[in-house]
C-alpha cells in the first residue's frame, strides 16, 4: 500500500487534497501506520461561513418539491455506484475494515439513497377527524433546518449517508463533522456529492452540504450552535452525554448512536453451524470495531463444552492480517490506544478470573506498525463488572447459563441497550426474548447475530446507547418538523371541549 494509490484513487473522484493540506489533522493508516495525508482543521471563523451558508441553503431548499430533492439522491446514488470500488478502497485505508467490509459500507449508502428516492414522494402527513361540525384537522411534516452530523471512524462514510439521504429529502441542508481519524473518506465522499450536485442543475444550493474538517472541538462547536436545530451524533457514550447536555441546554433536537455491548444467546435447541457462523462474523468482523459488534455470549449448560472448544478453534485459525489482502478476515485495530485498551480488559478479565484465549498482537510482515491482534475468547466464571464496559475491540466474553430469565438478565444488566440477538428453534424461548419481559435493546434478532443491520429497519438503541434512530423505517420523522392544522369551513366558530365563551 502507499500514498500513489491513495492520490489515483481520490483524483478518480474528483478531489484535490492540495485545498486540504494543512499541518493540524493527520491521517495515518492502520493497515501499515503509514501518514497518509497531513489536513487543516477548520477555524472557528470557517465553521461559522460554513454554518451560515448551510442556513442560507436550507432556505431555497425547502421551497424544493420533495419529489425533486430524490432526484438529487438518487443522482448521488449513481456517483456511489460508479466509484464504489474506489471509495470502498480508502475505507479500507484511512479506516483498516477488510476491503469486503468497505465496499459493504458504500453499498450501504446505496441502499440509503434508494430507499430515500422511495420516501421523497411518501413523506406523508394525516388527515384527522375533527370533534367540531364544518372542520378538519391535517398533521403535515415540514422541513426542519440545518442538520449537524458527527461520525464516528468505525463507519467513516455510512453514518453520514444514512442521516444526509433523508434530510435531504425532507428539505433539510447538512453539516458533516467526521471523525478526525477518517477525514480523506469524508473529503471523498463529499467530492462525490458535489458530483450529483453540479449534474442536479442550479435547485441544489450552495452550502447544502457543508464538511467541517476537524476535532472535538469543531465538533463541540458545532453542537452548540442555535443555527443547527437537529444535532446527528454517532461516537462513544463519553462524547453523547456531552453533546445532550449541550443540546439540551439550547432545547436542539438530538440523535444520539452510542456504544453498545451486545450479547447473543446460543440456547440448547439452537442450530449451531448457524450459531459458529454468526458468532464469528459479528464478534470479529471489522476486528470488533462495530458499535454492533458482538461482545458477550450467553451459553447454555448443555452445548456449552461442543460450541466454546469449537470457537476457540476457529479462532486460532482466524486469519489475521492486512485488510487489503483478499483472504483476511480480521484487520488492523485503529491505532495504539485501541491496542492498549484491549490488553487492559484482558489484564483485567484475568484479575476477575477469566480464562483469556488469543488477544496477542500479531505481526503483519510489511505492516509491521500495525495494530493487529489474534481476536480473544475469554471464558468467564459469571458476568463481572468489567463486562458492563464496552472496549472497542474483538474480545468476546463466554458465560455459562442455566435457564433463559438469567441469560435475559444478563443481557439486560449493562448499561448500553443497541443490539442483541437469540440462537434458538423453540418457538416460545424466541418469543419471549423479544416480547416485553425480553431483550431490553433497540434491536433484538433471532437466529442471526447481533450485528450487520439492513437499512430498511430504524436503527438505535437504549439506554446508554443514547435513544436515537436512524436509517429506515420512520426515522425519517426526526428531520422534520411536525404541524397540526385546523381548519373551519363552517360559519360558526364553536369552541374545542364545548367551551362556551360569548362577548
Ligand atoms: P468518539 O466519541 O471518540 O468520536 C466520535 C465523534 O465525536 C468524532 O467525530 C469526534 O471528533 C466527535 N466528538 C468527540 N467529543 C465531542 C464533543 N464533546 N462534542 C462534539 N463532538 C465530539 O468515538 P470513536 O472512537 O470515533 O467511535 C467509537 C465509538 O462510537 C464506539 O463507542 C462505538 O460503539 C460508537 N459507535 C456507535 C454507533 C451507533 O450507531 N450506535 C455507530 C458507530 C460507532
Amino acid at each position: 500500500m502507499n500514498n500513489a494509490t491513495l492520490h489515483t484513487l481520490l483524483n478518480s473522484m474528483g478531489v484535490d487534497l492540495r485545498h486540504y493540506q494543512g499541518t493540524e489533522l493527520h491521517s495515518i493508516s492502520p493497515v501499515d501506520g503509514t501518514p497518509l495525508a497531513s489536513l487543516a482543521a477548520n477555524s472557528a471563523a470557517q465553521i461559522d461561513v460554513r454554518i451560515s451558508r448551510a442556513q442560507a441553503a436550507f432556505q431555497q431548499w425547502r421551497q424544493v418539491p420533495a419529489p425533486r430533492r430524490g432526484e438529487l439522491v438518487r443522482l448521488f446514488g449513481e456517483e456511489l455506484r460508479t466509484h464504489k470500488e474506489a471509495l470502498g478502497k480508502i475505507v479500507t485505508l484511512e479506516a483498516g475494515k477488510i476491503l469486503q467490509e468497505g465496499l459493504g459500507e458504500v453499498q450501504e449508502m446505496i441502499d440509503i439513497c434508494d430507499f430515500a428516492v422511495g420516501l421523497s414522494r411518501q413523506l406523508y402527513g394525516l388527515t384527522i377527524a375533527s370533534e367540531r361540525p364544518g372542520h378538519r384537522m391535517m398533521e403535515q411534516w415540514l422541513p426542519l433546518g440545518v442538520v449537524g452530523v458527527i461520525s464516528a471512524f468505525n463507519f467513516p462514510v455510512a453514518v453520514w449517508a444514512w442521516n444526509a439521504a433523508l434530510a435531504f429529502v425532507c428539505g433539510d441542508s447538512v453539516i458533516w463533522k467526521p471523525s478526525e481519524k477518517t477525514p480523506l473518506t469524508a473529503i471523498a465522499t463529499h467530492a462525490l456529492f458535489m458530483k450529483a450536485v453540479a449534474r442536479f442543475g442550479s435547485d441544489a444550493p450552495e452550502g447544502l452540504a457543508e464538511l467541517i474538517i476537524g476535532g472535538r472541538d469543531a465538533g463541540a462547536s458545532m453542537v452548540a450552535d442555535p443555527r443547527i436545530k437537529l444535532v446527528s451524533a454517532t461516537g462513544s457514550t463519553r462524547m453523547g452525554k456531552q453533546v445532550a447536555a449541550v443540546c439540551a441546554q439550547r432545547l436542539a433536537r438530538s440523535i444520539l448512536e452510542l456504544g453498545g455491548n451486545n450479547a447473543m444467546i446460543v440456547a440448547p435447541s439452537a442450530d449451531l453451524e448457524m450459531a459458529v457462523r454468526a458468532i464469528t462474523f459479528s464478534a470479529v468482523g471489522t476486528a470488533g470495531q462495530r458499535c454492533t459488534t458482538l461482545r458477550r455470549l450467553c451459553v447454555h449448560d448443555s452445548i456449552y463444552d461442543t460450541l466454546v472448544p469449537r470457537l476457540q478453534k476457529i479462532y486460532a485459525g482466524l486469519p489475521v492480517g492486512s485488510p487489503l489482502e483478499k483472504s483476511t478476515l480480521v484487520g488492523p485495530l485503529i491505532d495504539q490506544a485501541a491496542f492498549d485498551a484491549m490488553q487492559t480488559a484482558l489484564a483485567t478479565a484475568s484479575s476477575e478470573h477469566g480464562k483469556v484465549y488469543g488477544g496477542e498482537r500479531v505481526t503483519v510482515s510489511g505492516c509491521e506498525a500495525g495494530y493487529y491482534v489474534r481476536p480473544a475468547i475469554i471464558e468467564m466464571p459469571t458476568q463481572t463488572t468489567s463486562m458492563h464496559h464496552e472496549t472497542f475491540a474483538p474480545i468476546l466474553y463466554v458465560v455459562r447459563y442455566h435457564d433463559l430469565a438469567q441469560a435475559i438478565e444478563w443481557n439486560n444488566a449493562v448499561p448500553q441497550g443497541l443490539s442483541s440477538a437469540i440462537f434458538t428453534t423453540d418457538m416460545r424461548e424466541a418469543e419471549t426474548f423479544v416480547s416485553a419481559t425480553g431483550s431490553d435493546c433497540g434491536i433484538a434478532n433471532v437466529n442471526i447475530g447481533p450485528s450487520g443491520a439492513e437499512i430498511g429497519g430504524a436503527f438505535g438503541g437504549e439506554k446508554d446507547t443514547g435513544g436515537g434512530r436512524e436509517s429506515g423505517s420512520d426515522a425519517w420523522k426526526a428531520y422534520m418538523r411536525r404541524a397540526t392544522n385546523t381548519f373551519n369551513y363552517s360559519n360558526s366558530l364553536p369552541l374545542a371541549q364545548g367551551i362556551s365563551f360569548d362577548i
